[in-house]
């Protein structure tokens, strides 16, 4: 190992390669486990990062790559590997305002690469509470969703080009800068999504839309499930194109961000058992909002709405906005389970009351909390039982996943799989599925050095039923 470590040195620099305490110190602060790693590999560019992957290709050495560490599910978890952390490749290479689009290594900060394109007067839509943290490389590999898929797509709809390190050392470009390339197989979409267990990328050409000119946001009340969906379809069709978010939230959620500690205040009453936050994105500051206003009222008249206030400036949307991004008040139930599940809109009323239902018939109080993406058919739930034990956080998996698998859903809708929920992939996906994840692993990563056992069962070729 030390040989190894020595030669990553001298391909690298010093400040190229961490090992020891600066090592472990690089190790803290992730959101889910990262473990102790070997040593942490900073390369500072493609060419960097490609000598790193054959020398550990060479060596059979495993390799995790690291962005912003704000990964969900134990996917950057590199206990005895080498971590490969893209911290200094973070530069926005170009913003090209003629075909829109912004070239950007992976280490770009999700928000320092939006602020560069803002200050372009361009837009990329890609939105999430991590923005300050996660990376552009993360985000790929993650294949990120967020507030705004409803209007723009996940990350996988953003991405034009890539440049891939393959397992290895093999540089990957696919830069590509067109909206349009049917040339073959579009090999970008393997690396989309697949956690780094299929290839490093180290650079992006990623699409920008023009920069939104106005921004209206309400908050909601309404009295029954079904007023969701309707109101969701009666917005998207008033608003004519421009509805970019419908953020649902249970009371249970809506409550614990509005009430103290929490530092947001209750736009309106907790009288309510659902709540949506509702965002359109324009081009016409007055005429956008007059229709948005339009729109709200005619659901009122219509029984869809009960209760609706509109946000009068850019504090009070952005106040809104921070009550669905309180993820430190979320914390306060503490210890928590927290899942990411995706399921048609028609079977989420049942699906939550069958979770609730079974919580309850095993503990005596279990804390739930519901919010989520309804138009994408994305919720994120929330469990507090007991001490948080080991057993217990496996009974709730069950709890949560299990409903999911006759009705058609996702045990992940967007934070991918990583170790934390690598048994239950087998619950969305078919045999047939699993298996050419695995044959495609074994293609394009034969000695299993790239992320090895996240995702796929390592040797497995059919998924744990
Ligand atoms: C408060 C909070 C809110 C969040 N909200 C959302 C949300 O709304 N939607 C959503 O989708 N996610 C959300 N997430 C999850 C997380 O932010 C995303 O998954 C994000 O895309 C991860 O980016 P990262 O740079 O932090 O990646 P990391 O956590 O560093 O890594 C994540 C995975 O990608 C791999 N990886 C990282 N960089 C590369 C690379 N360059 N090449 C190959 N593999 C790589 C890692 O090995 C790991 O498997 C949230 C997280 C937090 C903490």
């Amino acid at each position: 190992m030390s040989d190894l470590i020595e030669k990553l040195r001298s391909e690298l620099g010093d400040a190229g390669v961490l090992t020891g305490a600066d090592a472990e110190e690089k190790a803290q602060g992730g959101w889910s486990h990262l473990g102790t790693p070997l040593a942490v590999v900073r390369p500072a560019s493609t060419e960097e990062t490609s000598k790193a992957l054959k020398l550990c290709h060479a060596a059979g050495q495993g390799i995790v790559a690291w962005g912003g560490k704000t990964g969900l599910v134990e996917g950057g978890n590199a206990e005895g590997m080498i971590a490969l952390s893209m911290e200094r490749m973070h530069a926005v290479e170009e913003i090209d305002t003629v075909s829109g689009t912004m070239t950007v290594q992976a280490g770009a900060v999700l928000e320092a690469a939006c602020d560069a394109v803002e200050a372009k007067g361009f837009f990329f839509p890609l939105d999430l509470g991590a923005r300050g943290s996660a990376t552009i490389g993360g985000n790929i590999s993650t294949n990120a969703g967020g507030n705004r898929v409803l209007r723009y797509g996940m990350m996988r709809e953003m991405v034009l080009g890539l440049e891939v390190v393959l397992a290895d050392g093999t540089v990957l470009s696919s830069m590509n800068h067109m909206l349009k390339n049917n040339a073959g197989y579009d090999l970008k979409q393997m690396f989309i999504g697949t956690e780094g267990t299929l290839g490093i990328v180290t650079r992006a050409v990623v699409r920008l839309r023009p920069a939104p000119s106005s921004q209206d946001v309400a908050f909601v009340g309404v009295s029954e499930f079904d007023a969701m969906p309707r109101l969701l379809r009666h917005m998207d069709v008033a608003l004519g194109g421009t509805l970019s978010a419908f953020e649902v939230m249970w009371e249970d959620f809506y409550n614990l961000v509005t009430r103290e500690p929490a530092l947001g205040k209750p736009p309106l009453a907790s009288t309510h058992p659902y709540y949506v936050l509702v965002e359109s994105l324009g081009g016409h500051q007055e005429e956008d909002s007059a229709r948005f206003e339009a729109a709200l009222m005619a659901a009122m008249e219509e029984g869809i709405v009960t209760d609706a206030v509109i946000a009068k400036n850019q504090s009070e949307r952005d106040a809104m906005w921070a009550l669905r991004d309180d993820v430190g008040q979320v914390a306060q139930n503490w210890p928590i389970f927290t899942y990411d599940v995706s399921l048609g809109i028609s079977h989420m009323e049942k699906y939550v009351a069958t979770v609730k239902e079974r919580l309850a018939a095993e503990w005596d109080s279990p804390t739930t909390m519901i919010f989520g993406h309804l138009g994408d058919g994305n919720l994120h739930v929330i469990v507090g039982v007991g001490d948080g034990e080991p057993e217990a956080r496996r009974r709730v998996e069950e709890i949560v996943y299990s409903p999911l698998r006759d009705i058609g859903g996702s045990v992940s809708a967007e934070h991918g799989i990583g170790l934390e929920k690598r048994p239950y992939l087998g619950w969305s996906r078919t045999p047939e599925e699993v298996a050419l994840m695995h044959t495609l692993k074994a293609t394009l990563d034969p000695k299993g050095i790239l992320n090895p056992g996240k995702v796929l069962e390592p040797g497995l070729k059919v998924a744990a039923e």
